[in-house]
């Protein structure tokens, strides 16, 4: 992967592997292993998701772990524009410039699913919201507020 990234000239310099459970879970169903269902609803879920993992999540149906197959279709995925791909009954596969950025993608993303599956616990689908900004505003917002004070306010200009 780290070749792959160096070769076509991406500025990302981290990948990071790991099992996140509720985003796990959510790839056992094939409604969510259809391209970009996930993405929508977790980014519906929170709007930090949004702002921090702007590019959606791709999904990579299951391969043999640590074979060729899997890290060629993980790279076609990327291609495709993800920068978080799930691997199908297995784990999440992440690509940032560095790597807490790529391990909060997949912090946010997680933290959706754990938010939807909370709903569903609760007996009910939940609603989502509807108004997604675009991303640049987001991003632009979250980290001036975070530099600002640390904390992280919902914007009142939010179209
Ligand atoms: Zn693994």
């Amino acid at each position: 992967m780290h070749d792959y990234l160096l070769a076509k000239g991406s500025p990302y310099r981290a990948s990071l592997h790991t099992h996140p459970i509720e985003l796990v879970a959510l790839t056992h169903s094939k409604k969510w292993m259809e391209k970009d269902a996930a993405t929508k609803m977790l980014w519906s879920m929170i709007p930090e998701t949004k702002a921090f993992c702007p590019r959606g999540l791709g999904m990579v149906p299951y391969m043999l772990p640590s074979s060729v197959e899997l890290a060629d279709a993980t790279i076609k995925a990327i291609d495709e524009d993800y920068d978080v791909v799930m691997w199908e009954k297995h784990g999440v596969f992440a690509v940032d410039t560095d790597i807490m950025s790529a391990f909060d993608q997949v912090d946010v993303l997680n933290k959706a699913a754990q938010i939807y599956i909370s709903a569903r616990n609760m007996g009910f689908e939940p609603e989502g919201h509807v108004r997604r900004p675009d991303a640049g505003t987001y991003r632009r917002f979250w980290f001036a507020q975070i530099a600002f004070d640390g904390n992280i306010l919902i914007p009142s200009s939010t179209p």
